[in-house]
Formats: structure tokens, sequence, C-alpha cells
């Protein structure tokens, strides 16, 4: 074997006994090696390597059925700390997170002007702040990972957000430009899918459609245990899927689009009509939902209408193990699932059984944040540097 396949091998192996290492820890090394089927002389070479790499550290001992009793290796999780940002329409969630994805600090900020010069200085501000937060650690920032609500591609540029748009923004090389840190640009629906993959929902499904629904409607899918990004990186724009073919006119261009009518935008644009004009905020709606008020049931029970009928299309496409809602408003108001439940039961064919699983996201408002910090992580313990032999 030659010297690079060697090399290879030990890249490999270093990653194999990590893995295990964060799956199981605290364990032992005899424990691994019958885990990896790898021998002692492997594992301990491997884990003296993580050791000084201050990715595993050594505690205590654990259980013996005899003898010398065993030292025990768990992962430093908190070796580094990621960034995930979710820059929405009108806010920014900025969080930071250990190498297991624990939130250790979270920023959230609102903004009237979602113009990109406006919210380009505030991106920078509140991941200075949050990265400010960071305790010591031996790789500190590890990355940062941003998801945007729109069109970005493969490169990941962010050619077009619909509802604040933009066009043409190049968000990673601004970011690198203020910050020594990888960075990854991703459509916000695709790192929800990836937060609720890794942590949520969608944990133990290998297919699985998460649904993010807000001004608009976007999709993350999640095929064979992967995300489906399509050809470009625009995959799962169902918000535009055309339900009414002489609809109302979308900004996108097409008529009828899902998001005009099953958006959380389309129940308070309904439920302003109807109000007299007033101003109407989550807390203020979801208080008329408790107390029975006629005309917002009605909208809540539109909206859950709407939505099964997207969603009847998605289930028919997809035939997914499980479907994640992440919405503000079914959060605070999970009756709504009531009427998706049924427009969907009287609509899809009585074969398809498994995709009726629909849940309410477990992330909720974090979803897309700790997906864009799960990239980071992923990255960095897949070793594109720290791994190195
Ligand atoms: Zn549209």
């Amino acid at each position: 074997m030659n010297t690079a396949d060697q090399a290879f091998i030990k890249i490999q192996n270093q990653r194999v006994v990590l893995n295990e290492i964060i799956k199981h820890y605290p364990v032992s090394r005899a424990k691994l090696s019958k885990i990896t089927q790898l021998n002692k002389a492997t594992i301990s070479s491997q884990t003296a390597t993580l050791i000084d790499k201050n990715l595993v550290t050594e505690i205590g001992t654990g259980l013996s059925s005899g003898g010398r009793k065993p030292v025990m290796l768990v992962f430093n999780k908190n070796a580094g700390y990621a960034i995930g940002v979710d820059i929405g329409v009108n806010y920014i969630l900025t969080i930071l997170t250990d190498l297991e994805g624990g939130i250790v600090y979270s920023d959230y900020c609102e903004f009237a002007d979602p113009s990109f010069e406006v919210v380009k200085p505030i991106i920078i501000e509140r991941i200075r702040l949050v990265s400010s937060k960071a305790p010591d650690s031996p790789y500190g920032i590890i990355g940062i990972g941003a998801g945007v609500h729109g069109f970005v591609n493969r490169k990941q540029m962010v050619l077009f957000t619909p509802n604040s748009k933009w066009r043409n923004v190049d968000l990673k090389k601004l970011l690198e430009d203020h910050f020594d840190c990888p960075v990854l640009i991703d459509n916000e629906a695709n790192a929800g899918a990836y937060g609720e993959k890794l942590f949520g929902s969608l944990k133990n499904c290998h297919n699985g459609i998460y649904v993010s629904i807000g001004i608009g409607i976007g999709l993350g899918i999640i095929v064979n245990d992967a995300l489906y990004r399509g050809t470009e990186g625009f995959s799962g724009e169902m918000g535009h899927m055309s339900i009414d073919f002489n609809g109302k006119l979308c900004r996108c261009g097409n008529h009828g689009c899902w998001e005009l009518y099953a958006s959380e935008h389309a129940f308070y644009e309904n439920l302003y009509n109807l109000k007299s004009k007033e101003d109407i905020t989550l807390e203020k709606a979801s208080k008329w939902i408790q107390e029975n008020d006629n005309e917002t049931i009605e909208q809540l029970e539109l909206f859950g209408y709407y939505l099964g009928i997207g969603l009847t299309n998605i289930i028919n496409t997809f035939n997914p193990e499980a479907i994640v809602l992440r919405s503000n408003l079914i959060e605070a108001n999970p009756i709504v699932l009531n009427s998706i439940q049924s427009t969907i039961a009287s609509r899809v064919s009585r074969f398809v059984h498994q995709s009726r699983q629909i849940y309410i996201s477990q992330l909720n408002r974090n979803a897309t944040a700790l997906g864009s910090a799960s990239f980071m992580i992923q990255d960095f313990l897949k070793g594109t540097g720290q791994l190195k032999m």
C-alpha cells in the first residue's frame, strides 16, 4: 500500500472513531474497538490523536466486569462553536451552538425595511455580537451558516428573495470578508429540514418533507437521509405551485400560487380585511382563537384547508414518511392540524398511509439557524482541516 493510501485510511479511521465516540460517549477504548471492528492498536493511536486535537477528553472510570476499570472517552463538544443565522424578511435570528448543536446564546432582532443595503450592516453586527459570546475554546468559531428566504444557487449566491427583493447578493463573500472562518449560505427551508433531520421530528425518517410557512411557503426535502437540492439548488419552491390556475397574480409571475392562500401572510391579510383594518399580531389572533371568535376560527380553518390541499399534492409527489410544519401560527394554535388532516384525509388516495404523519416542528423558531450551524459542524467534524494527519 502506498503512503497516500495509508494516509487516506488513517483519516477514514479517525472519522469513524470520532463518529462513534460522539454517538456513544462516555465510551471505553475496548468498547470502541468492538463497535468499529478496528484493532486495539488502531483505536489507541486514533484516540491519542483525537485527544491531542482537543476533540476528545478522558474522564474518570466506567463500569468494568472485573480487573482494572477502563478510562472513558468523551467528545469535547466545547472544542469550538458554530454560528447559525436565519435571515427572514423582517427578522434575523443568530445563534451560537456547541459542536453538538446545543444552543449557547441566541439573539433575535426585527427590522422594518428588508432591503439588502439596510439589512447588510445588521447581519454583520448581530454575528459579531453573537461570536463575542463564545467561550474560549481550542478552535474558536468553526464556521458561520446562514439560511436565506429565497433562491440560493449551488454556488451559494442569493439570486433572488421574492419577499425582500434581494437580487444577486454574494452574502458568502460579504461574511468571508468580515469573519475569519468558513461560511455557508443555503435556502432557509433546506437548512430547517437539515436541522429537523439531525435534531427534530425528522430524526428517524429516511424520507421527509419540511414545510416552512411564514410570509411565503418553502420546502426542504430529505430523500434517502440527504437533502435534495435539485440541479441548480432551487428545489422545494412549492409555495409557487399553482393551486388555482385562474387565481390571483403572484410576485413570481405565476397565477394562484399556493402561498397566496396558505401562508401566514394570507391568513393575516384576510383577517385584517375582516377586522376593519386593525393591525393583527400572532398574540392577538391566538387570543381570538382561544376566545372562539367566529371570524378568526373561520380564517384559521380556511388556512388549514388550503394547507391541506397543497400538502396532498406534496404527499402524492413524494410519498414521505413524515411532514414537519414550521409556522409560528400553527405552533401557537395546533388546533389547525384538524382542518389540515381532514382536508388531506378527504383527498389523498386511501392506499397512502405513512404519509399522513404530520408533525409540528420540534425546533420551532430555531430550525433554520440550528440547521445552518449544523452544516458547519458537520463540515468541521468531517475534517476539512482539523482531522488532517
Ligand atoms: Zn408565485
